[in-house]
C-alpha cells in the first residue's frame, strides 16, 4: 500500500478533520497528486456541533458527512477507514492498527485531541466528554434517558436524576449547559408532562473566576447573566475532586447526587502524539516548525489540533476549527511547493473572530480586525450564518437550517430520539466512591453542603 506509478506524488493524510480535509482537498486539484486518507471513522464530524446533538436539537446525520461522498467526484483521493497507532516519520509511513500500511511522498498528521480528563479520580470512567459523534448520542441517551426515567418515577429527583453537572466553563461548558436549560425550560415541559421541570438542576462548575475567558469582562457578565436567567448554577472557583457513579465532588467540599456529568473540562492532542513514535512536544502536541513539517522530520506535516503551530506572537494557537482549516491548507500548499520544487511558506493564521452560543436568542461574538463584540440575537444570527457556512454539504446546511428554525419557533424541539437503550439503564443503588479522600463526603441531591466558596 506504499506509493506507486502512474508518475501522480502520493500524499498521506492521517484524520479526516477540518485539517485534513482542508489539506486533501487542496491537494484534490492537481491531477499529478494522489491522495490517501485514512481516519477511523469513516465520516468528518462538525464538532462545534456536537453539544446540539448531545441536546436533541440536531439528528447526528446534520453534522456527520461520509467522506467517501465528500471526494466522491474526485478519483485521486482514496478514502480508507483505518485507526493508525504507529508513524515512522523516516520512512513517511504509517501503520494501523490492524496491520494496514501507508508510506507516502509526503505525510500528514491531522489527528486532532481528545478530552483531558487531568487525572481527576474517577471521570474518565463516569463522565460524558463531548469530543465525538459516538460521545454526542451517549450524552442525548443518558439526558433522555433520565428524562424518562423520572416521567415514569418521580421519586428518582430526590436520588439526583435531574442534576446536571457540567465542568468547564469555556464554549463546550457553556453552549452544553445553555442547550440543556432550554431543554428543561422549554422542550421538556412539552413532551414529558408528568416530569416537574422545576425540579431540575443544571451547575456549571469551573476553576476560573469567568466563563468563555477569551472574551471580554463585558462579555463575561453577560454569559453568567443569560444562564443565571436560565436557572444555571454558577459553581466558579470551583474544582472538581472526583466523578462517581451516583455523585461529583467539588474542591469547597460540595456533594451533588448526579447521573449525569458532562465533561467540557479541557482537550489534549491525539494519542498519535504520545504513542505514535514521534518524540514528544509542548504540551503533548506535535511541534512542528513555521512551514508546518514536523520538527526534524521534513517532508512529514502536522496540523491542526495535534500539532504545536506558534502565532505571530511566538506562542502556540488554540485549538480551533479555523485554525485547522488553513493549516491543512497550507500544508497542502508547501507539499506542492515541494513537489514543484518552490520554497515553502510560513503558516500565517487569519483571525477572522471567535463565537459561542449561549441559548435561545443568545450568543456572543467577536468579529472583524478589531473584535469588535456583539451579543444577543445579532450575534445569535451571525453565529448560525458562520456555522451553516461552514457545514461540509449542501444537505448538512439544509437540514441544520430547517431544524434550528423549528426549534426557534416550536416548543417541541428537535429529535427526542433515546437510541441506546442501555442509557436507560441505571443502578441507583450503585453510588461508588472513587477516592479515599471523598470517603467522608456524602452524596445528596439538594441542600447539600456544595455552597460556593
Ligand atoms: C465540543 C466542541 C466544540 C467546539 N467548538 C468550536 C467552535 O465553536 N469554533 C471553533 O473554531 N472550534 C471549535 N472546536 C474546536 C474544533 O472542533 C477543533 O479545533 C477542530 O475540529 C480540530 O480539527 P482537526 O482536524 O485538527 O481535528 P478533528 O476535527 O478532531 O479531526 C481529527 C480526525 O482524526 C481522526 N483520528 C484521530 N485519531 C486517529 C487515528 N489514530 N487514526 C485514524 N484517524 C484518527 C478522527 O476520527 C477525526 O476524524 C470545538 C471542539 C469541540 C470538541
Amino acid at each position: 500500500m506504499s506509493a506507486e506509478g502512474n508518475g501522480q506524488r502520493h500524499v498521506v493524510i492521517v484524520g479526516g478533520g477540518f485539517a485534513g480535509l482542508g489539506c486533501a482537498q487542496k491537494l484534490a486539484e492537481r491531477d499529478d497528486v494522489r491522495v490517501t486518507l485514512l481516519d477511523q471513522n469513516n465520516y468528518h464530524q462538525f464538532q462545534p456541533l456536537l453539544y446540539q446533538v448531545a441536546t436533541s436539537l440536531l439528528a447526528p446525520s446534520d453534522i456527520a458527512h461520509s467522506l467517501r461522498e465528500v471526494f466522491a467526484g474526485q478519483d485521486n483521493v482514496d478514502v480508507k477507514l483505518a485507526e493508525i497507532s504507529d508513524v515512522d516519520a523516516a520512512s513517511k509511513t504509517v501503520k494501523a492498527n490492524d496491520g494496514g500500511e501507508w508510506t507516502g511522498d509526503a505525510l500528514v498528521l491531522a489527528a486532532g485531541s481528545q478530552p483531558n480528563f487531568f487525572q481527576t479520580a474517577g471521570a474518565a470512567e463516569n463522565s460524558f466528554p463531548l469530543y465525538s459523534l459516538d460521545n454526542a448520542t451517549a450524552l442525548r441517551s443518558r439526558i433522555l434517558g433520565l428524562f424518562e426515567l423520572v416521567d415514569r418515577n418521580p421519586e428518582l429527583v430526590d436520588r439526583g436524576a435531574l442534576n446536571f453537572v457540567i465542568v468547564g466553563g469555556g464554549p463546550t461548558g457553556v453552549e452544553v449547559a445553555g442547550a440543556i436549560a432550554d431543554m428543561i425550560n422549554v422542550t421538556v415541559p412539552a413532551e414529558y408532562r408528568s416530569l416537574d421541570a422545576s425540579k431540575a438542576h443544571i451547575y456549571l462548575v469551573d476553576l476560573g473566576d469567568a466563563l468563555l475567558k477569551p472574551f471580554s469582562d463585558k462579555a463575561h457578565g453577560y454569559v453568567a447573566k443569560v444562564l443565571s436567567d436560565r436557572k444555571v448554577e454558577l459553581r466558579l472557583g470551583t474544582g472538581v475532586k472526583e466523578v462517581a457513579t451516583g455523585h461529583v465532588a467539588l474542591s469547597d467540599g460540595g456533594v451533588i447526587a448526579t447521573r449525569c456529568v458532562i465533561w467540557g473540562g479541557g482537550i489534549t492532542a491525539a494519542q498519535l502524539a504520545s504513542d505514535g513514535g514521534l518524540a514528544p512536544g509542548r504540551g503533548g502536541r506535535i511541534d512542528v516548525e513555521p512551514d508546518l513539517t514536523v520538527t526534524g522530520h521534513p517532508g512529514v506535516y502536522a496540523v491542526g489540533d495535534i500539532a504545536n503551530i506558534a502565532g505571530a506572537d511566538g506562542r502556540a494557537l488554540p485549538q480551533l476549527g479555523s485554525v485547522a482549516l488553513q493549516s491543512g491548507k497550507t500544508a497542502a500548499e508547501n507539499i506542492l511547493a515541494e513537489f514543484d520544487g518552490r520554497p515553502r511558506k510560513s503558516f500565517e493564521y487569519k483571525d477572522k473572530g471567535i463565537m459561542a452560543m449561549i441559548g435561545r436568542g443568545a450568543a456572543i461574538a467577536e468579529v472583524g480586525k478589531n473584535h469588535h463584540e456583539v451579543h444577543g440575537q445579532l450575534a445569535h444570527m451571525a453565529w448560525l450564518g458562520v456555522h451553516a457556512s461552514l457545514m461540509t454539504g449542501a444537505r448538512d446546511k439544509m437540514e441544520a437550517i430547517i431544524d434550528w428554525g423549528w426549534d426557534r419557533f416550536s416548543k417541541t424541539g428537535g429529535p427526542h430520539v433515546l437510541d441506546r437503550g442501555d442509557a436507560a439503564e441505571i443502578n441507583w443503588d450503585d453510588d461508588a466512591v472513587v477516592t479515599a479522600a471523598a470517603a467522608g463526603a456524602s452524596p445528596d441531591s439538594e441542600g447539600s453542603p456544595d455552597s460556593p466558596s
